[in-house]
Protein backbone atom coordinates (compact mmCIF):
# COMPACT_ATOMS: atom_id res chain seq x y z
CA UNK A 1 0.00 0.00 0.00
CA UNK A 2 0.78 3.77 0.05
CA UNK A 3 4.30 5.31 1.63
CA UNK A 4 2.97 7.59 3.56
CA UNK A 5 4.52 10.07 6.63
CA UNK A 6 2.00 10.55 9.58
CA UNK A 7 2.46 13.69 9.20
CA UNK A 8 2.44 14.26 4.92
CA UNK A 9 -1.09 16.47 4.72
CA UNK A 10 0.35 18.99 7.14
CA UNK A 11 0.72 22.75 6.16
CA UNK A 12 1.61 25.73 8.36
CA UNK A 13 -1.23 28.10 7.50
CA UNK A 14 -5.21 28.60 8.13
CA UNK A 15 -6.63 28.78 4.60
CA UNK A 16 -5.25 26.28 1.96
CA UNK A 17 -5.65 27.70 -1.55
CA UNK A 18 -6.51 25.39 -4.36
CA UNK A 19 -2.93 25.77 -6.39
CA UNK A 20 -1.09 24.60 -2.70
CA UNK A 21 -3.31 21.70 -2.32
CA UNK A 22 -2.48 20.49 -5.84
CA UNK A 23 1.29 20.92 -4.79
CA UNK A 24 1.49 19.73 -1.43
CA UNK A 25 -0.65 16.79 -3.17
CA UNK A 26 2.14 15.80 -5.66
CA UNK A 27 4.95 16.20 -3.72
CA UNK A 28 3.68 13.73 -0.31
CA UNK A 29 1.39 10.95 -2.11
CA UNK A 30 3.46 8.44 -4.60
CA UNK A 31 1.94 6.41 -7.07
CA UNK A 32 1.24 2.90 -6.02
CA UNK A 33 4.09 0.62 -7.05
CA UNK A 34 2.75 -2.90 -8.63
CA UNK A 35 3.05 -2.95 -12.19
CA UNK A 36 1.10 -5.79 -14.38
CA UNK A 37 1.12 -6.47 -18.32
CA UNK A 38 -2.62 -6.42 -19.56
CA UNK A 39 -3.92 -6.97 -23.13
CA UNK A 40 -4.69 -3.52 -25.42
CA UNK A 41 -8.45 -4.63 -25.08
CA UNK A 42 -8.38 -4.12 -21.16
CA UNK A 43 -6.54 -1.05 -21.27
CA UNK A 44 -8.70 1.67 -21.46
CA UNK A 45 -8.62 4.00 -18.08
CA UNK A 46 -5.50 2.18 -16.60
CA UNK A 47 -2.20 4.26 -16.58
CA UNK A 48 0.84 3.44 -18.21
CA UNK A 49 3.71 2.03 -16.48
CA UNK A 50 6.69 2.74 -18.52
CA UNK A 51 7.25 4.57 -21.89
CA UNK A 52 5.98 3.27 -24.99
CA UNK A 53 8.68 3.05 -27.56
CA UNK A 54 7.38 2.26 -31.46
CA UNK A 55 9.00 -0.67 -33.03
CA UNK A 56 7.89 0.84 -36.30
CA UNK A 57 7.47 4.17 -37.95
CA UNK A 58 4.65 5.19 -38.97
CA UNK A 59 3.82 5.45 -42.06
CA UNK A 60 5.69 2.15 -42.33
CA UNK A 61 7.20 3.12 -45.80
CA UNK A 62 5.89 6.26 -48.59
CA UNK A 63 2.32 5.91 -49.21
CA UNK A 64 -0.43 8.03 -51.48
CA UNK A 65 -2.68 10.22 -49.04
CA UNK A 66 -5.27 10.17 -51.92
CA UNK A 67 -6.75 8.12 -54.86
CA UNK A 68 -5.36 9.57 -57.90
CA UNK A 69 -2.17 9.25 -60.30
CA UNK A 70 1.73 8.92 -58.71
CA UNK A 71 4.35 10.81 -61.08
CA UNK A 72 7.64 11.78 -61.11
CA UNK A 73 7.36 15.44 -60.36
CA UNK A 74 10.53 16.50 -62.72
CA UNK A 75 8.89 14.68 -65.66
CA UNK A 76 5.87 17.34 -65.43
CA UNK A 77 5.30 19.70 -68.35
CA UNK A 78 7.23 23.33 -67.32
CA UNK A 79 3.26 25.04 -68.33
CA UNK A 80 0.29 24.30 -69.14
CA UNK A 81 -1.13 20.07 -69.03
CA UNK A 82 0.44 16.80 -69.09
CA UNK A 83 -0.80 13.68 -70.61
CA UNK A 84 0.72 10.53 -69.22
CA UNK A 85 -0.27 6.84 -70.19
CA UNK A 86 -1.41 5.13 -67.29
CA UNK A 87 0.78 2.49 -66.18
CA UNK A 88 0.47 -0.06 -62.88
CA UNK A 89 -2.43 -0.30 -60.72
CA UNK A 90 -1.82 -0.43 -57.25
CA UNK A 91 -4.93 -0.70 -54.26
CA UNK A 92 -3.33 -0.19 -50.88
CA UNK A 93 -1.60 -3.46 -49.93
CA UNK A 94 -0.01 -4.04 -53.21
CA UNK A 95 3.80 -3.28 -53.49
CA UNK A 96 5.31 -1.91 -56.78
CA UNK A 97 7.77 -4.13 -57.76
CA UNK A 98 9.38 -2.16 -60.67
CA UNK A 99 10.00 1.75 -60.65
CA UNK A 100 7.74 4.11 -62.01
CA UNK A 101 8.88 4.82 -65.86
CA UNK A 102 9.62 8.60 -67.30
CA UNK A 103 6.67 10.39 -68.25
CA UNK A 104 4.38 7.63 -66.75
CA UNK A 105 1.06 7.57 -64.24
CA UNK A 106 0.98 5.12 -61.98
CA UNK A 107 -2.90 4.78 -61.08
CA UNK A 108 -2.88 4.84 -57.29
CA UNK A 109 -5.11 4.33 -53.93
CA UNK A 110 -5.13 5.91 -50.86
CA UNK A 111 -2.65 3.93 -48.91
CA UNK A 112 -0.75 1.90 -50.85
CA UNK A 113 3.01 2.30 -51.25
CA UNK A 114 4.57 4.81 -53.71
CA UNK A 115 6.45 3.25 -56.28
CA UNK A 116 9.83 3.80 -56.96
CA UNK A 117 10.99 7.01 -57.93
CA UNK A 118 7.27 8.71 -57.51
CA UNK A 119 7.26 11.37 -55.52
CA UNK A 120 3.78 13.29 -56.16
CA UNK A 121 0.13 12.17 -56.51
CA UNK A 122 -2.57 13.81 -58.28
CA UNK A 123 -6.08 14.10 -56.78
CA UNK A 124 -8.23 11.89 -58.94
CA UNK A 125 -10.88 14.94 -58.98
CA UNK A 126 -8.23 17.03 -60.28
CA UNK A 127 -7.55 14.56 -63.79
CA UNK A 128 -9.14 13.87 -66.84
CA UNK A 129 -8.83 9.95 -68.24
CA UNK A 130 -8.77 9.69 -72.00
CA UNK A 131 -8.49 6.64 -73.07
CA UNK A 132 -5.49 5.16 -71.78
CA UNK A 133 -4.06 8.52 -70.88
CA UNK A 134 -4.71 10.61 -67.78
CA UNK A 135 -4.36 14.55 -67.85
CA UNK A 136 -2.90 16.36 -65.54
CA UNK A 137 -3.71 20.00 -64.49
CA UNK A 138 -0.41 21.91 -63.65
CA UNK A 139 0.35 23.65 -60.37
CA UNK A 140 0.85 20.91 -58.12
CA UNK A 141 3.99 21.09 -56.08
CA UNK A 142 6.62 18.15 -55.90
CA UNK A 143 5.86 15.75 -53.34
CA UNK A 144 1.96 16.37 -53.27
CA UNK A 145 -0.32 14.09 -51.57
CA UNK A 146 2.24 11.41 -50.35
CA UNK A 147 2.65 10.55 -46.64
CA UNK A 148 6.93 10.23 -45.93
CA UNK A 149 7.51 7.38 -43.75
CA UNK A 150 7.92 8.26 -40.37
CA UNK A 151 6.09 11.16 -40.89
CA UNK A 152 3.87 10.06 -38.24
CA UNK A 153 6.28 8.15 -35.61
CA UNK A 154 9.89 7.54 -36.03
CA UNK A 155 11.03 3.86 -35.12
CA UNK A 156 12.42 4.16 -31.80
CA UNK A 157 10.73 7.36 -30.36
CA UNK A 158 8.22 7.96 -27.56
CA UNK A 159 4.60 7.26 -28.93
CA UNK A 160 2.96 7.06 -25.21
CA UNK A 161 4.82 8.41 -22.04
CA UNK A 162 4.89 6.66 -18.24
CA UNK A 163 1.30 8.29 -16.72
CA UNK A 164 -0.40 7.97 -20.05
CA UNK A 165 -4.03 7.41 -18.71
CA UNK A 166 -4.83 5.32 -21.97
CA UNK A 167 -8.11 6.50 -23.56
CA UNK A 168 -9.12 5.00 -26.96
CA UNK A 169 -6.88 7.12 -29.43
CA UNK A 170 -4.17 5.91 -26.87
CA UNK A 171 -4.95 2.42 -27.62
CA UNK A 172 -5.61 3.14 -31.36
CA UNK A 173 -1.39 4.42 -31.48
CA UNK A 174 -0.33 1.65 -29.45
CA UNK A 175 -2.31 -0.96 -31.50
CA UNK A 176 -0.72 1.04 -34.67
CA UNK A 177 2.87 0.60 -33.49
CA UNK A 178 2.10 -3.42 -33.35
CA UNK A 179 1.59 -3.30 -29.69
CA UNK A 180 -0.77 -6.34 -28.53
CA UNK A 181 -0.57 -5.67 -24.82
CA UNK A 182 0.73 -2.29 -22.38
CA UNK A 183 2.15 -2.06 -19.06
CA UNK A 184 0.40 -0.70 -16.24
CA UNK A 185 -0.02 0.29 -12.55
CA UNK A 186 -2.51 -1.47 -10.71
CA UNK A 187 -5.99 0.16 -9.85
CA UNK A 188 -5.71 2.52 -7.37
CA UNK A 189 -8.36 0.50 -4.24
CA UNK A 190 -10.24 3.07 -2.73
CA UNK A 191 -12.84 1.86 0.73
CA UNK A 192 -15.63 4.97 0.51
CA UNK A 193 -18.48 5.40 2.99
CA UNK A 194 -20.99 7.59 4.04
CA UNK A 195 -21.28 8.79 7.31
CA UNK A 196 -24.65 9.93 9.31
CA UNK A 197 -27.22 8.64 10.89
CA UNK A 198 -29.95 10.34 8.94
CA UNK A 199 -28.52 8.60 5.71
CA UNK A 200 -30.77 5.87 4.72
CA UNK A 201 -30.17 3.23 1.58
CA UNK A 202 -32.43 3.05 -1.72
CA UNK A 203 -34.17 0.19 -1.53
CA UNK A 204 -35.18 0.55 1.94
CA UNK A 205 -37.93 2.33 3.38
CA UNK A 206 -37.41 6.16 4.15
CA UNK A 207 -37.75 6.47 7.48
CA UNK A 208 -38.62 9.75 9.43
CA UNK A 209 -36.02 12.45 9.24
CA UNK A 210 -33.63 10.42 6.61
CA UNK A 211 -32.51 11.59 3.13
CA UNK A 212 -31.21 8.37 0.67
CA UNK A 213 -27.60 8.51 0.15
CA UNK A 214 -26.26 10.67 -2.92
CA UNK A 215 -23.02 10.79 -2.20
CA UNK A 216 -21.80 7.25 -2.18
CA UNK A 217 -22.93 6.58 -5.85
CA UNK A 218 -21.63 10.07 -7.03
CA UNK A 219 -18.21 9.41 -5.49
CA UNK A 220 -18.24 5.78 -6.50
CA UNK A 221 -18.84 6.82 -9.91
CA UNK A 222 -16.23 9.80 -10.22
CA UNK A 223 -13.23 7.29 -8.96
CA UNK A 224 -14.45 4.33 -11.14
CA UNK A 225 -14.34 7.37 -14.05
CA UNK A 226 -11.10 7.77 -13.09
CA UNK A 227 -9.75 3.63 -12.99
CA UNK A 228 -9.99 3.54 -9.51
CA UNK A 229 -11.43 0.14 -7.78
CA UNK A 230 -13.78 0.77 -5.44
CA UNK A 231 -15.31 -1.19 -2.63
CA UNK A 232 -18.69 0.09 -1.28
CA UNK A 233 -18.67 0.01 2.81
CA UNK A 234 -22.12 1.24 2.94
CA UNK A 235 -23.88 3.69 4.88
CA UNK A 236 -21.77 4.26 8.51
CA UNK A 237 -23.51 5.64 11.75
CA UNK A 238 -22.60 8.82 13.44
CA UNK A 239 -20.35 6.49 16.13
CA UNK A 240 -17.04 6.32 17.22
CA UNK A 241 -16.58 3.10 17.75
CA UNK A 242 -18.23 1.54 14.36
CA UNK A 243 -15.92 4.49 12.55
CA UNK A 244 -12.71 3.23 13.82
CA UNK A 245 -13.22 -0.39 13.48
CA UNK A 246 -14.31 0.26 9.69
CA UNK A 247 -11.51 2.74 9.11
CA UNK A 248 -9.29 -0.35 10.63
CA UNK A 249 -10.18 -2.63 8.50
CA UNK A 250 -10.14 -0.57 5.02
CA UNK A 251 -6.83 0.91 5.89
CA UNK A 252 -5.56 -2.67 5.53
CA UNK A 253 -5.95 -3.06 1.85
CA UNK A 254 -6.90 -0.14 0.27
CA UNK A 255 -4.90 2.56 -0.46
CA UNK A 256 -7.42 5.70 -0.20
CA UNK A 257 -10.58 5.81 2.24
CA UNK A 258 -13.00 8.39 1.25
CA UNK A 259 -15.83 9.48 3.20
CA UNK A 260 -18.68 11.66 3.20
CA UNK A 261 -20.01 13.57 6.01
CA UNK A 262 -19.01 14.31 9.43
CA UNK A 263 -16.64 16.81 9.27
CA UNK A 264 -18.41 19.82 9.33
CA UNK A 265 -17.21 22.36 12.64
CA UNK A 266 -18.66 21.16 15.55
CA UNK A 267 -19.50 17.81 14.17
CA UNK A 268 -16.41 16.26 13.19
CA UNK A 269 -15.46 14.54 16.40
CA UNK A 270 -17.11 10.93 15.04
CA UNK A 271 -14.60 11.47 12.30
CA UNK A 272 -11.91 13.41 14.09
CA UNK A 273 -11.99 10.73 17.24
CA UNK A 274 -12.05 7.64 15.11
CA UNK A 275 -9.19 9.11 13.21
CA UNK A 276 -7.10 9.86 15.90
CA UNK A 277 -7.38 6.53 17.35
CA UNK A 278 -6.24 4.87 14.30
CA UNK A 279 -3.70 7.44 12.36
CA UNK A 280 -3.42 11.23 12.14
CA UNK A 281 -5.79 14.32 10.78
CA UNK A 282 -5.23 17.11 9.16
CA UNK A 283 -7.82 19.78 8.71
CA UNK A 284 -7.33 21.41 5.26
CA UNK A 285 -9.47 24.42 5.14
CA UNK A 286 -9.44 24.74 1.58
CA UNK A 287 -9.92 27.98 0.24
CA UNK A 288 -12.91 27.05 -2.26
CA UNK A 289 -16.65 27.38 -2.22
CA UNK A 290 -19.13 25.61 -2.29
CA UNK A 291 -16.63 23.10 0.07
CA UNK A 292 -16.01 23.30 3.66
CA UNK A 293 -13.44 22.08 5.44
CA UNK A 294 -11.66 18.77 4.21
CA UNK A 295 -10.07 16.34 6.88
CA UNK A 296 -7.13 14.46 4.72
CA UNK A 297 -5.39 12.13 7.46
CA UNK A 298 -2.84 8.89 7.11
CA UNK A 299 -4.87 5.59 8.71
CA UNK A 300 -2.96 2.59 10.04
CA UNK A 301 -4.68 -0.63 9.29
CA UNK A 302 -4.22 -4.42 9.69
CA UNK A 303 -1.97 -6.60 12.01
CA UNK A 304 0.84 -5.24 9.79
CA UNK A 305 0.34 -1.52 10.04
CA UNK A 306 -0.53 -0.83 6.40
CA UNK A 307 -1.07 2.72 5.52
CA UNK A 308 -3.67 4.09 3.62
CA UNK A 309 -4.31 7.69 2.81
CA UNK A 310 -7.64 9.01 4.00
CA UNK A 311 -10.03 11.96 2.73
CA UNK A 312 -13.22 13.50 4.49
CA UNK A 313 -15.16 14.79 2.17
CA UNK A 314 -18.38 17.48 3.15
CA UNK A 315 -21.97 15.95 3.28
CA UNK A 316 -23.04 18.24 1.37
CA UNK A 317 -23.51 16.66 -2.32
CA UNK A 318 -22.66 19.69 -4.27
CA UNK A 319 -19.71 20.56 -2.14
CA UNK A 320 -19.13 16.58 -1.88
CA UNK A 321 -18.33 16.83 -5.80
CA UNK A 322 -16.38 20.35 -5.94
CA UNK A 323 -13.75 19.43 -3.34
CA UNK A 324 -13.75 15.58 -5.06
CA UNK A 325 -13.03 17.29 -8.36
CA UNK A 326 -10.28 19.56 -6.74
CA UNK A 327 -8.72 17.44 -4.01
CA UNK A 328 -9.69 13.73 -4.64
CA UNK A 329 -9.30 13.83 -8.51
CA UNK A 330 -4.89 14.94 -8.07
CA UNK A 331 -5.06 12.40 -5.37
CA UNK A 332 -6.16 9.51 -7.14
CA UNK A 333 -4.22 10.71 -10.45
CA UNK A 334 -1.28 10.68 -8.34
CA UNK A 335 -1.70 7.17 -6.57
CA UNK A 336 -2.37 6.05 -9.76
CA UNK A 337 0.91 7.36 -11.11
CA UNK A 338 -1.06 9.62 -13.90
CA UNK A 339 0.36 12.71 -14.97
CA UNK A 340 -1.40 15.83 -13.87
CA UNK A 341 -4.32 16.43 -15.59
CA UNK A 342 -4.81 20.14 -14.34
CA UNK A 343 -8.66 21.25 -14.99
CA UNK A 344 -8.83 23.54 -17.96
CA UNK A 345 -11.61 26.48 -18.32
CA UNK A 346 -12.39 27.38 -21.18
CA UNK A 347 -13.78 31.28 -21.42
CA UNK A 348 -17.19 31.75 -22.20
CA UNK A 349 -19.48 34.75 -21.17
CA UNK A 350 -21.44 35.29 -17.91
CA UNK A 351 -24.67 35.93 -18.11
CA UNK A 352 -24.97 36.91 -14.20
CA UNK A 353 -24.31 38.69 -12.22
CA UNK A 354 -22.05 37.39 -8.85
CA UNK A 355 -20.19 38.58 -5.99
CA UNK A 356 -17.39 36.75 -4.15
CA UNK A 357 -14.52 36.83 -1.32
CA UNK A 358 -11.29 38.18 -2.32
CA UNK A 359 -8.62 34.80 -1.93
CA UNK A 360 -11.44 32.33 -2.26
CA UNK A 361 -11.89 30.06 -5.26
CA UNK A 362 -15.33 30.18 -6.06
CA UNK A 363 -17.60 27.43 -8.20
CA UNK A 364 -21.05 28.82 -9.87
CA UNK A 365 -23.15 25.57 -11.09
CA UNK A 366 -24.34 26.80 -15.04
CA UNK A 367 -26.00 25.76 -18.06
CA UNK A 368 -24.68 26.93 -21.11
CA UNK A 369 -26.02 28.39 -24.26
CA UNK A 370 -24.80 30.14 -27.71
CA UNK A 371 -24.54 33.95 -27.41
CA UNK A 372 -26.30 36.50 -29.84
CA UNK A 373 -22.55 37.48 -31.22
CA UNK A 374 -20.52 34.04 -31.10
CA UNK A 375 -19.26 31.64 -28.62
CA UNK A 376 -21.50 30.44 -25.32
CA UNK A 377 -23.28 32.11 -22.30
CA UNK A 378 -23.28 31.06 -18.77
CA UNK A 379 -26.49 31.09 -17.16
CA UNK A 380 -26.34 30.48 -13.48
CA UNK A 381 -28.68 27.86 -11.93
CA UNK A 382 -31.52 29.74 -9.66
CA UNK A 383 -30.19 27.84 -6.46
CA UNK A 384 -27.21 28.01 -4.97
CA UNK A 385 -27.32 25.79 -2.18
CA UNK A 386 -24.27 22.91 -1.55
CA UNK A 387 -27.73 20.56 -0.82
CA UNK A 388 -29.18 21.24 -4.19
CA UNK A 389 -28.79 18.18 -6.22
CA UNK A 390 -31.11 19.33 -9.00
CA UNK A 391 -28.52 21.98 -9.26
CA UNK A 392 -25.97 19.80 -10.75
CA UNK A 393 -28.54 17.42 -13.03
CA UNK A 394 -30.19 20.77 -14.28
CA UNK A 395 -26.98 22.55 -15.34
CA UNK A 396 -23.79 21.82 -17.42
CA UNK A 397 -20.79 22.34 -15.49
CA UNK A 398 -19.07 24.77 -13.41
CA UNK A 399 -17.93 28.32 -13.40
CA UNK A 400 -14.86 28.86 -11.89
CA UNK A 401 -13.80 32.30 -10.40
CA UNK A 402 -10.32 32.73 -9.43
CA UNK A 403 -8.87 33.57 -6.23
CA UNK A 404 -8.23 37.86 -6.82
CA UNK A 405 -12.22 38.12 -8.64
CA UNK A 406 -14.85 39.86 -6.59
CA UNK A 407 -17.32 40.20 -8.80
CA UNK A 408 -18.45 39.55 -11.84
CA UNK A 409 -20.90 41.39 -14.30
CA UNK A 410 -23.10 40.03 -17.19
CA UNK A 411 -20.61 39.85 -20.24
CA UNK A 412 -17.55 39.59 -18.46
CA UNK A 413 -15.34 36.51 -19.66
CA UNK A 414 -15.21 33.71 -17.45
CA UNK A 415 -13.98 30.26 -17.31
CA UNK A 416 -15.75 27.23 -17.53
CA UNK A 417 -15.45 23.30 -16.62
CA UNK A 418 -18.01 21.04 -18.26
CA UNK A 419 -19.32 18.43 -16.32
CA UNK A 420 -17.59 15.97 -19.07
CA UNK A 421 -14.19 17.57 -18.15
CA UNK A 422 -14.70 16.93 -14.64
CA UNK A 423 -16.04 13.69 -14.68
CA UNK A 424 -14.86 12.48 -18.30
CA UNK A 425 -11.92 9.76 -18.30
CA UNK A 426 -9.84 11.36 -21.76
P1 LIG B 1 -22.39 16.89 7.20
O1 LIG B 1 -21.19 17.22 6.38
O2 LIG B 1 -22.37 15.51 7.78
O3 LIG B 1 -22.64 17.95 8.24
O4 LIG B 1 -23.62 16.93 6.22
C1 LIG B 1 -24.00 18.11 5.59
C2 LIG B 1 -25.31 17.90 4.85
O5 LIG B 1 -25.10 16.94 3.86
C3 LIG B 1 -26.42 17.38 5.74
O6 LIG B 1 -27.63 17.98 5.34
C4 LIG B 1 -26.42 15.91 5.44
O7 LIG B 1 -27.68 15.31 5.66
C5 LIG B 1 -26.06 15.89 3.98
N1 LIG B 1 -25.44 14.62 3.62
C6 LIG B 1 -24.46 14.01 4.30
N2 LIG B 1 -24.14 12.85 3.71
C7 LIG B 1 -24.94 12.72 2.62
C8 LIG B 1 -25.11 11.72 1.64
N3 LIG B 1 -24.35 10.62 1.64
N4 LIG B 1 -26.03 11.92 0.67
C9 LIG B 1 -26.80 13.04 0.67
N5 LIG B 1 -26.67 14.02 1.58
C10 LIG B 1 -25.79 13.86 2.56
MG1 LIG C 1 -23.34 14.25 9.12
Amino acid sequence: MAQLSDDCFAFGGPLLQVADAERLIAERLSPVAEIETIGLRDARGRVLAHDLIAPVSLPPFDNSAVDGYAVRHADLAAMGETRFPIGERLQAGNVSVRAIGPGTAVRIFTGAPMPPGADTVFMQEDCRVEGGDVILPPGLKPGANRRKQGEDVKAGSVVLSAGCRIGPHHVAMASAVGMTGVDVRRRVRIALFSTGDEISEPGQPLRSGTIYDANRPLLTELARTLGADVTDLGILRDDVAALEAALVRAAADHDLVLTSGGVSTGEADFVRAALERVGTLTFWRVAIKPGRPVALGVLRGGDAGQQAAFAGLPGNPVAAFVTFARIVRPMLLRLAGAAPEPLMALPVRAAFSYRKKEGRREYVRVSLKPAAGGGYEAIKYRQDGAGVISSMTETDGLVELPEDVTSVEPGASVGYLSYATIMGCN
